[in-house]
């Protein structure tokens, strides 16, 4: 299989768009690009005593709508162009949103799963302390993404707090709760994911009540998107997938039970009634509603003709090749993008920053509220544009958030 690099997609991605909006070559090239990058290789003690080096890294890619805002991902294919790509998209997810920040994203290639938790506190501080020059409130503010959770967010903060000699909770978000956390951040992506394919639904005349949902990537995401699912919209849900593989009953399975399972054995694998399937069985069942929540270029031109969902809502970060777009536009499956169908992450990632800077604190129906308003204004935004110009989805969502960051490089004079 050809390896596909997913900074090159993006800069593709952005390509059209430019062209489309009649960028000039200034503009069009600043936004092709990351403004910052840092790479870092530290020291981890181990828990034997040795001491490992790990490569991280640290790319704010635009600021001029707001400080830089992404993850940080621990996975062992991380590189440099991984996280260039997803801090490109966090530019265009915090744009279509319309949050004033910028996007970023962070990583460290490493494989968490063979980790202790001393171990993985350690790799967090070092991670932390390398990187800290650029991080603050009001430069870059990194969140949870692949393999990191609100416990690392918390070592994190508190490695910063310690080097700055202060308190400040709104330099990382997605932290616990009694640290600063948002009520609503855990399943805001799903959720997030979940109203935006409401308003499709609606759109294109379906009754999403009843109808079937597989599930790719079963984390934080997949697994919000499976319980939320069945719990707004009625679901089904017939399938899902881990890195192990994946389960099927076409009749539906409990999705809490599911969860339970997977938390209980780390694994999907036998879970009772179910039908094993692989990650690429999965993405071709014919459902209503196909989630991919796991990782980049899944769907490919080499098994996109095969993908037969109504709706596909991206939780995953780049799940679809621009080849595979094109198949699945002339299949009629209507794609929710990628940085419009999971900016609930962000966004309530915003709403956490507000409330650290305020020192108060909303109750999580105010969460839940002001999410749904933003996305669902972000949703009909991108819709009309894809009425108005005859475009795909994802390209209707470029066309907004490309004018939007481009607009405000103009206003402040760098093009
Ligand atoms: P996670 O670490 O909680 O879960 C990842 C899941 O994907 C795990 O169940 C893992 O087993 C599975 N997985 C890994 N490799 C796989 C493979 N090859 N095939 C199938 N499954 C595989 O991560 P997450 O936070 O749920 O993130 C999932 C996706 O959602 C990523 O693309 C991430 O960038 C994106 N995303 C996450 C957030 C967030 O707030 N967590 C926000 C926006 C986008």
């Amino acid at each position: 299989m050809v390896e596909l690099n997913p900074f090159t997609i993006a800069q593709e991605q952005l390509d059209a768009a430019a062209e489309k909006l009649g960028l000039d070559p200034a503009t069009h090239e600043l936004l092709r690009w990351p403004q910052k990058e840092l790479i870092v290789t530290f020291p981890v003690q181990m828990d034997d005593g040795r001491i490992k080096i790990f490569h991280g890294y640290r790319v704010q890619y635009n600021t001029a709508r707001g400080p830089a805002k992404g993850g940080i991902r621990w996975h062992p294919l991380e590189t440099i162009d991984t996280v260039r790509a997803l801090a490109a998209w966090m530019t265009w997810k915090s744009a279509v949103v319309d949050i004033p920040l910028g996007g970023g994203k962070g990583g460290v290639t490493c494989n968490p799963k063979e980790m202790s938790d001393s171990e993985k506190q350690r790799l967090a501080r070092g991670y932390i302390r390398s990187i800290a020059g650029m991080l603050s409130v009001s430069k870059d503010v990194p969140a949870p993404d692949v393999y990191t959770t609100p416990q690392i967010m918390a070592w994190m903060m508190d490695e910063y707090e310690t080097l700055v000699g202060e308190h400040h909770p709104g330099m990382i978000t997605g932290k616990p709760i009694p640290l600063g956390g948002s009520e609503g951040r855990v399943d805001a992506t799903a959720r997030g994911g979940i109203y935006v394919t409401r308003e499709a639904a609606k759109e294109l005349n379906i009754n999403l009540q009843g109808k079937t949902v597989a599930v790719q990537g079963f984390g934080n995401a997949g697994q919000n998107a499976a319980l939320l699912g069945h719990e707004i919209l009625g679901l089904k849900l017939v399938a899902a997938s881990d890195s192990k593989g994946g389960i099927y009953n076409g009749t539906g399975f409990d999705p809490q039970k599911v969860v339970e399972y997977k938390k209980r054995t780390g694994s999907l694998q036998g879970f009772p009634e179910s039908e094993a399937i692989s990650n690429e069985e999965l993405l071709e069942l014919d459902v209503t509603l196909l989630i991919p929540a796991a990782l980049e270029n899944v769907i490919r031109d080499s098994n996109a003709g095969r993908v037969r969902c109504r709706i596909c809502c991206e939780l995953a970060n780049g799940p679809t090749t621009p080849e595979a777009d094109d198949i699945l536009q002339q299949n009629n499956v209507f794609v929710l993008p990628d940085f419009l169908a999971n900016a609930g992450g962000v966004t309530v990632s915003y709403f956490e920053q507000v409330q650290n800077t305020y020192n108060f604190y909303w109750p999580l129906a105010e969460v839940h509220q002001r999410l749904d308003e933003k996305i669902t204004r972000a949703f009909h935004g991108v819709y009309q544009m894809y009425l108005k110009e005859k475009v795909n989805m994802r390209q209707a969502a470029y066309l907004v958030s490309v004018a939007r960051v481009a607009e405000a490089c103009k206003l402040r004079g760098w093009v």
